[in-house]
């Protein structure tokens, strides 16, 4: 009998962790003090999926798996083999003694977007000129929905970087150059993760269930402000600025219950972030009080120097003792075991470190249920890619245009453009090409070229959808100026701009137009009347050909739905965005920010000229 007891006391004890009617912090308790070192370990370590299977996940007792860089099981994989493929990994986790569940994080940082036939939606630059967090917040929960989809529970999003430089090539994935409209734009994070509720305290995650994923604000802190923009570099910046410029986003962030927060690889006045234990451990979990975990960036901890020498497992110890939670590691994971391990056996590390950086983990997967459903199922599987979301996506394309010029003046404007008209051109290396419209992290990470990459609508198309069915559309990639002049067009719409990339590949001293986009530019415009379209993650070198261009409209990196662009340009909506950023003459001027003292653009931060709808077309 006493034996029955024995067991039955047991049992029930063991079941406290797992038991949803526990509070929040018995569960961690319970749970922290049944792991070992090994098991603690494993949870802070997250790897690529390109080295996981469910045997590693088991044997290792790893916390995490991402898809870096778009690393999918094929191009075309659909949700129900991202599914398939999450939940295998899982199981792996769920068959070790304490069944502790993974979380999965991925790019998704326009839409799902590295998964085929997920909805893109326009780049942050983009919904910046929108300056609607509400829309943000709406792109945010259809975000969440197309990530449970293909089996996913964490998101790299949002960037709250404040880009000061346009010639960093992540700029795109910063709202704006004004710190202001960054951090109104951090309800994104109440779009993933759900609306905090008001009794919940400050700092502490949030994530409201099946339908939501954890979000990670990002990169902690002052990315956006490296000298000439160069990726991963120095910011030289004093604590005022540092506070009023890179941190407001974060503040926010934290506010909404934001889940977790990726370091920087840029260093701030030569400090590696990934070192910077004032900042990481001082300021974002002392100061701000934020109990979610904070991630490293990928195989950032291998990035820190040491002075003393050049030791891997140094630099773990410098990097967990700066406050990391989560190691990004993500290739060579069982070398980042060996090293963390040596350091808390040697007590480089002190096992109460180890300890905060596992609960902060476990809060998260026990907030977010996890424990009670670890799975994917296939209930969500037609929200990738949905009407509903490709709706909410033209609409973002529509609000988030800026038209620069418009027509010779005010009362002679070009847009909206007629429907009928008996011929026009449409030229440009951008016009007919989806890769180039989305830009960066969609499918791989440095982007792609082409149509054949995953489902929208190019710009050509929009315009075909939506022009009056007489009249005749000729699409000429790169007309020359005779063959412009010799075929009696009504009008003519360019569409040119950069080449996708990502990180580092997009950093660009020069920021002209690549070929063949400015002769396209001159041949056509000084042929015919034109529009021209400019698809880019940033303002470029446009001030040479303007005088030649009739109407300009910045387009961003829109994405999957360049219907919205119809829209706008036949009058069915109005133009309404505002640049988000300050458009420059010569690249010399930069960094040229809103407020500087010698500010002298060629279009102002928040400049955008309106059009009404056109009433008949
Ligand atoms: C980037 C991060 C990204 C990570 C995972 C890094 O190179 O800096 O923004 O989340 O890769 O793909």
């Amino acid at each position: 009998l006493l034996l029955c007891f024995w067991a039955a006391f047991t049992d029930a004890e063991f079941m406290k962790y797992k038991d949803p009617k526990q509070p929040l912090n018995v569960r961690i308790k319970d749970l922290l003090s049944r792991m070992t070192l090994e098991e603690k370990v494993g949870q802070m370590v997250q790897i690529d999926r390109s080295v996981a299977s469910a045997e590693v996940m088991k044997k290792y007792f790893i916390g995490s798996i991402l898809s870096g860089g778009g690393s999918a099981p094929s191009k075309e994989a659909s949700a129900e083999t991202w599914i398939n493929m999450v939940n295998e990994y899982q199981n792996g986790c769920l068959s070790t003694r304490l069944g502790i569940p993974m979380i999965y994080g991925t790019d998704a940082v326009h839409g799902n977007s590295l998964v085929y036939k997920a909805t893109i939606f326009p780049h942050n630059v983009g919904l910046g000129a929108t300056r609607d967090p509400e829309l943000v917040k709406r792109i945010g929960a259809a975000t969440a929905l197309e990530n449970r989809a293909t089996g996913f529970t964490h998101v790299f999003a949002p960037s709250v970087a404040v880009c000061r430089d346009p010639r960093w090539g992540r700029c795109y994935e910063s709202y704006s150059e004004d710190p202001k409209i960054v951090q109104a734009m951090t309800e994104i994070v109440s779009g993933l993760q759900g609306d905090i509720p008001t009794k919940s305290r400050k700092g502490v995650p949030f994530v409201a269930g099946k339908n939501k994923v954890a979000a990670c604000a990002k990169h902690y802190v002052g990315d956006g402000g490296t000298k000439n923009g160069v990726n991963g570099d120095n910011t030289e910046i004093d604590r005022h600025g540092l506070l009023t410029i890179h941190m407001p986003g974060y503040y926010n962030s934290i506010i909404k219950g934001v889940a977790t927060i990726m370091v920087s690889y840029s260093s701030l006045n030569g400090i590696k972030m990934h070192a910077n234990n004032d900042l990481i451990t001082g300021f974002l979990k002392n100061t701000l009080r934020f109990r979610g975990y904070v991630l490293s960036d990928w195989q950032a901890i291998d990035r820190i120097p040491s002075v003393f020498h050049t030791n891997y497992s140094h630099s773990i110890q410098i990097g967990i003792q700066a406050g990391i939670d989560m190691v990004m590691v993500p290739l060579n994971f069982t070398e980042f075991i060996d090293g963390l391990t040596f350091q808390v056996k040697n007590k480089g590390i002190p096992m109460s470190r180890i300890d905060d950086a596992v609960k902060r983990i476990l809060r998260v997967k026990f907030v977010m249920g996890l424990f009670e459903n670890p799975l994917a199922d296939f209930s969500l599987v037609n929200q990738l890619g949905s009407q509903e979301h490709r709706e909410l996506a033209r609409e973002a394309v529509r609000r988030s245009l800026v038209l620069l010029k418009n027509g010779e003046s005010a009362d002679r404007p070009l847009l909206p453009l007629p429907k009928k008209a008996s011929k026009i051109l449409v030229a440009g290396s951008h016009a007919d090409n989806l890769g180039y419209q989305c830009g960066g992290w969609t499918i791989e990470w440095q982007g792609l070229s082409g149509n054949n990459l995953t489902s929208g609508t190019t710009i050509l198309k929009a315009i075909e959808n939506t022009i009056d069915p007489n009249t005749k559309v000729v699409y000429k990639e790169n007309p020359d100026v005779e063959y412009v002049k010799s075929n009696k067009f009504s009008y003519a719409i360019v569409v040119v701009g950069e080449h996708p990339y990502a990180e580092s590949l997009g950093d660009n001293l020069n920021l002209t137009i690549p070929d063949p986009g400015p002769s396209t530019i001159t041949n056509v415009c000084g042929a015919v009347k034109c529009v021209v379209i400019i698809i880019s993650g940033r303002p470029v070198v446009i001030q040479p050909y303007i005088s030649s261009i009739d109407a300009l409209i910045a387009a961003w990196l829109p994405g999957s739905e360049g219907q919205g662009v119809a829209d706008v340009l036949f009058g069915d909506y109005g133009f309404t965005g505002k640049l988000p950023r300050t458009w420059f003459k010569t690249v010399d001027q930069l960094p040229m920010n809103v407020g500087d003292p010698h500010y002298d653009p060629l279009f102002p931060f928040g400049f955008g000229l309106t059009t009404k709808p056109a009433k008949t077309n």
